[in-house]
């Protein structure tokens, strides 16, 4: 929530501060994130998200955050979807550099197991072979196994719509296919990415940068990434939703911390103007966005808030 009320914030500022800037909030939403896990025969599948249908659990709070800071910004927003990410045809040019050096890629991204982690689920069942252990490659096409119903493939010169990517595989075809949209003449505005800082650094340094330059990227002409404070717990780890609801751990946070329908029981929309103020803040004084907060601060700049 954080992030996407800086993404507005930054928006407004970006358009108040050159009039004849347009800007518009492209959100991509990951629908292939995994949803459940299950092991067969020692190999990790999953399901994704848009598969079981989970998806659209909590799609609709997203869509009523979006929409209240679309109405008090005044900054539209789209959404993309993965497989709308992947139709665009800088994501297959890059996607071709990346399989050309699978090897290289497996071997810099995925230290554990050595794989190029990219999945397609089975057009079946849906189970996707998590680490990429079963894949087998020929110069343009993959082929995937699902324990249930054999082999299925894609050839990529047919379009990828159907690939999905681990976390540092996407973010390493993001940054390439977001620099080659910004270097291209076919259009007429720039990507700037936000994401949450626990991907900034190291990550973005040995993953991103040197990776996409050995593909052939110009570091130089690399998109930009703006990143957002985190929220911490009191031990300075990320606040965790999931550790919050398996362990009770966070005992001494009242709830509407730590979610939105809580947040919205308590606040309503305030809650959203108030993190919005909070966030502001931040940009009219950038010095506040290069450091992390705990979620004992915002628990402190609600009071004064409210
Ligand atoms: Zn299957």
């Amino acid at each position: 929530m954080e992030t996407i009320a800086l993404a507005f914030a930054l928006a407004r500022k970006i358009e108040e501060y050159d009039s004849k800037k347009k800007v518009t909030i492209l959100y991509e939403v990951i629908e292939t994130a995994p949803s459940e896990t299950v092991v067969i025969d020692g190999v990790k599948y999953q399901r994704s998200l848009n598969f079981t249908g989970k998806i659209d659990t909590y799609f609709a709070e997203y869509l009523e955050i979006l929409n209240h800071y679309k109405k008090l910004t005044e900054i539209d927003y789209e959404i993309r979807y993965q497989y709308e990410f992947n139709e665009q045809p800088e994501t297959l040019e890059v996607f071709k550099t990346v399989l050309k050096n699978r090897e290289y890629v497996a071997k810099k991204l995925d230290q554990k197991y050595g794989n190029l982690r990219v999945r397609m689920s089975c057009p079946i069942c849906g189970l996707t072979d998590k680490n990429s252990v079963n894949n087998v490659y020929s110069e343009n096409t993959i082929t995937f196994y699902c324990p249930e119903h054999g082999e299925y493939s894609i050839n990529v010169n047919e379009g990828i719509s159907k690939l999905e990517y681990n976390s540092p595989l996407r973010n390493l075809i993001r940054g390439m296919s977001y620099t080659a949209t910004n270097q291209s003449a076919d259009y007429d505005f720039e990507i700037l990415r936000i994401t949450g800082s626990d991907y900034a650094g190291f990550y973005q340094e040995e993953l991103r940068y040197k990776v996409a330059s050995y593909l052939g990227c110009k570091v130089s002409d690399m998109s930009m990434i703006f990143y957002a404070p985190l929220v911490l717990d009191w031990s300075g780890a990320k606040l965790s939703k999931s550790l919050y609801v398996k362990e009770g751990a966070y005992g001494d946070i009242p709830k509407r911390f730590i979610n939105y329908s809580f947040l919205k029981e308590d606040l309503g929309f305030k809650g959203l103007d108030i993190l919005y103020d909070i966030v502001i803040n931040w940009i009219n004084n950038p010095y506040m966005l290069f450091r992390h907060y705990s979620i004992y601060y915002f628990i402190k700049e609600f009071e004064k808030y409210e």
